[in-house]
């Protein structure tokens, strides 16, 4: 446990530790081999807070902020990361779009269920044309009356296929480019609104991700988010946090991985001795050690950041890059650290290294924050 924590904070690492433990690990191989969540487990989530922790107690949050949600989610990686991944969609990039830019009769029409977990959301903004350059997305929404008429399609969006309400980004004038991007709440059963097969993954079996469709659909004014046009700011502002929560999970998948690789590596014998004795082996993990120190600490710097009220499109950036990359990286030494037996279905090392990869792509990739950082350090040049 960490002594730069503030004591509410360490007993609630512990309660989310021993809660991952004892109920949702023993799910983990099930979930893997079966590709689906139980909603059990859902609602098990949801009994334990887990959906609101880092919303405020006056939006019916559990109040323990940004900081309060990473430690949590850090603890949460200890087990299968679609489990996460649900949380993640529903409330870490749906419910803080509506947190942070939606009108108080929206925000109290979906927020209690969404951090209760009574309905699950999801954020679609990636479409087959538009995905790192979300800024160029193509679904239309045009004004008829008191409603918008809304045209086009989305790809990957996690939750899609279990979704009860979706935040969905527009433009409301291509010419506009970026400035046109309007985002709204679309509940599931908005007549012209259809949701694609589950679409079949390398890894995060479990978590659900499926296209959207939108024929003529009819969203109705009120269910708009801010003024015409702010919808791609307020895209990028819900993904600098998303992000930071995203490397909080990366740093605890990559500290499960250190801790097995260690324990494999005293206990396993080659040439008469454990092979941790061999320094190729102790340095990988040395250097597992340092990533996942230097990670952690950004995390919660950009965290408590973002607890303060600063801007923090820069440091999550920085955050989310070092992060997913450290976890590709241990992930890796841990299959090597394993040998064969890592590279089989029968441990749970295998799908670990399947599921890091996703971490480096989706909610930007590493790529785009590399251009996120360059862009800061010029701009201020
Ligand atoms: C499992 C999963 C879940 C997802 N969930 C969601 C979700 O819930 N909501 C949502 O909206 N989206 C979601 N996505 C979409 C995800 O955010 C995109 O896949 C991602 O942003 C990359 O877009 P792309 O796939 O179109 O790749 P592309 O943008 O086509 O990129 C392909 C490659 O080109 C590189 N590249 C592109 N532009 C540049 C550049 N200017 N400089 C250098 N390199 C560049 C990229 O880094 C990448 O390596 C999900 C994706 C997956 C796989």
């Amino acid at each position: 446990m960490d002594p730069t924590l503030p004591e509410e904070l360490v007993l609630l690492q512990r309660t989310v530790r021993r809660f991952v433990e004892e109920r949702l690990e023993p799910l983990s191989r099930s979930i893997e081999e079966s590709d689906a969540i139980p909603r059990g487990a859902i609602d098990a989530m949801a009994g334990a807070g887990l959906f609101g922790i880092g919303v405020p107690e006056e939006q019916g949050g559990a109040g323990f902020g940004k900081l309060g949600y990473c430690v949590a989610v850090e603890q949460l990686a200890r087990t299968n990361a679609s489990l996460w991944n649900v949380i993640g969609g529903s409330s870490g990039l749906c419910g803080t779009a509506i947190a942070i830019g939606a009108s108080d009769e929206l925000r109290s029409r979906y927020l209690p269920d969404l951090l209760g977990a009574r309905r699950l959301g999801a954020y679609a903004l990636s479409e087959p044309g538009a995905g790192s350059d979300a800024g160029s997305l193509r679904t239309a929404a045009k004004r008829d009356g008191d409603d918008y008429v809304v045209d086009g399609a989305k790809t990957f969006i996690t939750n899609a296929p279990i979704a009860d309400l979706f935040i969905v980004f527009a433009t409301v004038d291509a010419a506009r480019g970026a400035k046109g991007i309007t985002a709204f709440v679309v509940d599931r059963d908005t007549p012209g609104l259809t949701v694609g097969k589950n679409d079949e993954k390398m890894g995060l079996h479990g978590s659900t991700t499926a296209q959207l469709f939108f024929t003529a659909c009819r969203v109705p004014s009120r269910q708009r988010i801010g003024a015409e046009g702010t919808g791609f700011t307020l895209a990028l502002r819900t993904l600098d946090l998303a992000r930071v929560g995203l490397a909080a999970h990366a740093v605890g998948a990559a500290q499960k991985l250190l801790e097995a690789s260690v324990v494999h590596a005293k206990s396993r014998t080659q040439f008469g001795r454990p092979i941790a004795t061999n320094q190729a082996i102790q340095w990988l993990l040395a250097d597992a050690e340092i990533g996942i120190h230097g990670a952690r600490l950004m995390v919660y710097d950009a965290a408590s950041r973002a607890d303060r009220g600063e801007r923090i499109t820069q440091r999550a950036a920085i955050t989310k890059l070092y992060a997913t990359e450290l976890l590709g990286r241990v992930a890796d030494a841990a299959v090597q650290i394993h040998g064969g037996i890592g590279y089989m279905r029968e441990h749970w090392i295998e799908r670990a290294y399947r599921d890091a990869r996703i971490y480096r792509i989706y909610e930007g990739t590493s790529e785009i924050q590399r251009l996120v950082i360059a862009s800061g350090l010029l701009a201020d040049a």
